[in-house]
């Protein structure tokens, strides 16, 4: 475990030499300390981004030669797989099986974007038809700048991967935030970038609070963009900081994403997917499926069976063998759970299972997996995301009105819909506001396609083409061809 920054091609004390406790939330134990950058170590990390992108070879390196150096690093992630995702584990708590999914999607990112680098030297420009045949006109793209890329802890190496790899891609250089609650892999990161063989100051790596890091990263006047993925108040500092001197930003934030089940569906596998949509990682996804609509004809059947599967989950340390549910991230994100659940009861929603600690588990940040049935519309467990184990259900009578419920939310980020009517199915995604939309099923995710949201769930894509775009400026060139004068006052 590293206790430097990644700074300028070198590992560097941070200038307070301050810490950050690690601590394994399956244990409770602190784990590490690693170093916590401040104003002064993001100042100098933009002034090695800047140098290396205005004086450096990165941005001028054809495609191929960037690509070369992406898929490097994809093959030092991939080399250290079961490693990183133990590193993953004591960090953020989720079971060893989806830690390792994460690492290889993080490689398999950066292979994605290596083939997009490579694609970019025989693209050449775009030709323009103009109405005026005196001149001709062309657009390039050309690699925005310095990006500074600040993510939270729900995935921390896959979060990474998907800024990193698209920004090195494009040809700009980068500084990445982790989160202060899992900085262990990002810090790896930044050795298997070095042994990759990336120029001093493409790639920076400033672990350290929000606060402490991730405002002065926002703030910085030297910085040309920003990529922020965490929640809808931090995502709403990140725009105001941005605004200040109009750097381009992409943001990734929250969501409260619904799942409509129709009454043709069939129960088991739609029971395995909500499953699936709302206690994978513990429920700390932004794309979780946390909302789900139940046709009113297969509700109370679908409850007893979605109860009666959450109640066999294997709750535990992530490390061991068959467990299904890890710990939460931290003792306030469990704190923040059961007061939601506590609240919800409150609100007059039915604690169909679960929603306290788990026996016989008195270490550890632990919350059983709960459902939570009639949840009412204008609770807070209904409106607001949890971000933990928590499943809300309503039902609902026919199409129109589930469509309406599902929208009826500020975030627009997923949702899924489940029906044996594929016409149906179809309809209902065409209606269905939200950025990513699963029929039949909740959750996967591929590097290929576009990933972001509507409303308050963010601004712009990530991953595939669009997740390149995000790091790329368009330049037109336009040249006057003709030899007669413009004729302003030469005639
Ligand atoms: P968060 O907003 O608390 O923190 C995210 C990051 O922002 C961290 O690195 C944190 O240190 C930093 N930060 C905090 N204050 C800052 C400030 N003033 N200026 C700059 N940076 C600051 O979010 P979190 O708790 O780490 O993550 C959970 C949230 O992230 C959830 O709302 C979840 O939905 C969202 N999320 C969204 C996506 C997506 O793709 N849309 C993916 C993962 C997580």
């Amino acid at each position: 475990m590293r206790d430097r920054l990644f700074i300028d091609g070198r590992w560097v004390a941070p200038k307070r030499g301050g810490s950050l406790a690690v601590i394994d939330p399956a244990t409770e134990a602190v784990i590490h300390q690693a170093p916590a950058g401040t104003a002064e170590d993001i100042d100098a990390a933009v002034a090695a981004a800047r140098r290396a992108f205005d004086d450096g070879p990165w941005r001028r390196a054809g495609g191929a030669e960037r690509g070369q150096a992406l898929r490097a690093i994809a093959a030092g992630i991939r080399a250290r797989l079961v490693e990183l995702a133990r590193l993953e584990v004591l960090d953020n708590g989720k079971p060893l099986p989806e830690a390792e999914w994460d690492v290889g999607d993080a490689a398999g990112c950066f292979e994605f974007y290596a083939g997009l680098a490579e694609a970019m030297d025989g693209a050449g420009p775009e030709q323009i038809a103009l109405p005026d045949p005196r001149f001709v006109a062309r657009a390039v793209r050309e690699p925005l700048g310095v990006a500074g890329a600040v993510i939270p802890w729900n995935y921390p190496l896959l979060m990474a991967a998907w800024k990193v790899a698209p920004a090195l891609a494009a040809g700009c250089t980068m500084i990445l935030k982790p989160s202060e609650l899992t900085p262990l892999t990002a810090l790896e990161l930044g050795v298997i970038a070095e042994a990759a063989g990336l120029p001093a100051g493409v790639l920076n790596i400033v672990t350290g609070t929000g606060t402490d890091a991730g405002q002065p990263l926002c703030d910085h006047p030297a910085v040309d963009k920003l990529a922020f993925t965490g929640s809808v108040p931090t995502g709403a500092k990140v725009m105001a900081a941005a605004a200040r001197d109009i750097k381009k930003i992409s943001l990734e934030l929250g969501g409260k994403s619904p799942f409509l089940v129709f009454d043709d569906a069939d129960i088991e596998k739609a029971v395995e997917w909500i499953m699936f949509g709302i206690f994978w990682n513990q429920g700390q996804v932004c794309s979780a499926t946390s909302r789900v609509l139940v046709h009113g004809a297969i509700h109370d059947r679908l409850v007893e069976r979605l109860v009666a599967e959450a109640r066999r989950i294997r709750i535990g340390n992530g490390l061991d063998a068959g467990v299904l549910l890890g710990p939460l991230v931290s003792d306030a994100q469990r704190t923040k759970v059961l007061a939601a659940v506590a609240r919800a009861r409150a609100d007059g929603a039915t604690v169909a299972t679960g929603g306290g600690v788990p026996a016989g588990l008195p270490r550890g940040y632990f919350v059983e997996p709960t459902v939570l049935t009639d949840v009412p519309l204008d609770s807070a467990a209904w409106r607001e995301e949890i971000f933990g184990p928590v499943v809300c259900l309503r039902r609902f009578a026919d199409e129109a009105e589930g469509v309406r419920l599902a929208n009826a939310s500020c975030y627009g980020l997923a949702a899924a819909v489940m029906s044996a009517d594929l016409d149906r199915a179809e309809r209902v995604a065409a209606a269905l506001r939200a950025g990513i939309v699963w029929i039949n099923c909740s959750q996967p995710t591929f590097t290929e396609a576009p990933w972001g949201g509507y409303k308050q769930s963010g601004i712009g894509r990530e991953l595939g083409r669009w997740g390149l775009d995000n790091y790329l400026e368009t330049k037109q060139i336009t040249r006057y061809v003709s030899d007669d004068p413009w004729g302003w006052y030469i005639k």
